[in-house]
């Protein structure tokens, strides 16, 4: 069993087609494999169809923004309905701040000289309800503004950076009950990446489990190996499931190929065998 359960294509952020992900996983051996765009399910159906073309087991996703104490935290959920009204209406009030929030960074942008990022950044888009930072920041590199994407969002689109544009998204609580409604498990995506102090991060798991929350990414390639022995603990001692997911969108933006990760640690129980979760893998 090779399992990839984080991974995004051209409906948000990601710069390859589902069946572009699908043939990948396929040829890197993945045998399950989720699709987990960001605040959109629109890549779900195409996905399925095409995992069972390769003969790859499939688990809908999705990765949804939440603000958390003013931080942004990001949840993937597995397993859901994809066509539940609570869960759409949901990702669909997430997606309609974004194409304003762009207007705002491209404002911001303009204002310290560097002029007409949103026409630019619209060249990336393949899906008109999902603008994110990652396509201004694939057009502030390829106009030679800065090197690569890290550059980006360290000098001008990460938060405190000089066109960060501060958003609501959906609450802990309503991510939560979106997910629960449509029959998915909660999964904390990249903890590591969040940004919480050690107190933060407590109350933070404290409130995700006290929501019926179940599991968390220990393996992801955004964690160094001291970040995933953390992990590893908290998982434990929370008695939480275990999910593994490269987080891939693009193949030379993204460290770690769709598939890439070794297997999870032996002593955690992985969260494709949460009692609610196994039933809704598409077998092929
Ligand atoms: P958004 O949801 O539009 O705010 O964009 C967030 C996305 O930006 C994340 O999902 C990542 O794909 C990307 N991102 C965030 N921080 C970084 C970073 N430091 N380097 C590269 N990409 C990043
Ligand atoms: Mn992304
Ligand atoms: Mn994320
Ligand atoms: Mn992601």
């Amino acid at each position: 069993m090779k399992a990839d359960l984080h991974s995004h294509s051209t409906h948000s952020d990601g710069t390859q087609s589902p069946q572009w992900l699908a043939q990948a996983a396929h040829d890197n051996g993945v045998t399950l494999w989720a699709l987990t765009d960001h605040d959109t399910i629109s890549g779900v159906a195409s996905a399925a169809q095409a995992a069972a073309q390769h003969g790859i087991d499939f688990l809908s996703g999705v990765e949804i923004s939440v603000t958390w104490h003013e931080k942004t935290i990001h949840i993937v959920a597995l397993g859901v309905d994809e066509t539940h009204p609570e869960l759409c209406q949901g990702l669909a009030s997430n997606r309609a701040g974004r194409t304003q929030r762009a207007h705002f960074i491209d404002a911001k942008l303009a204002q310290i000289g560097i002029p007409n990022a949103l026409t630019g950044a619209l060249q990336y888009v393949g899906n008109s309800e999902l603008i994110s930072r990652s396509h201004f920041a694939r057009h502030l590199v390829a106009t030679g503004v800065c090197a690569n994407t890290h550059e980006v969002f360290q000098r001008y689109l990460g938060e405190g950076a000089a066109a960060y544009v501060p958003h609501q998204w959906a609450s802990l609580e309503q991510a939560l009950r979106w997910i629960h409604a449509a029959s998915g498990v909660a999964v904390v995506a990249h903890p590591a990446r969040h940004d919480l102090t050690a107190q933060q991060e407590c109350a933070f798991f404290d409130e995700f489990v006290a929501l019926g929350g179940q599991a968390v990414e220990v393996l992801t390639s955004a964690h160094n190996p001291s970040e995933i022995a953390h992990y590893q603990q908290l998982a434990q001692a929370r008695t939480l499931y275990a999910s593994c997911g490269s987080d891939f969108h693009d193949p030379k933006e993204s460290r770690i190929a769709l598939g890439g990760l070794p297997p999870l640690p032996d002593n955690l129980t992985p969260v494709w065998q949460a009692e609610t979760l196994a039933p809704r893998i598409r077998r092929a």
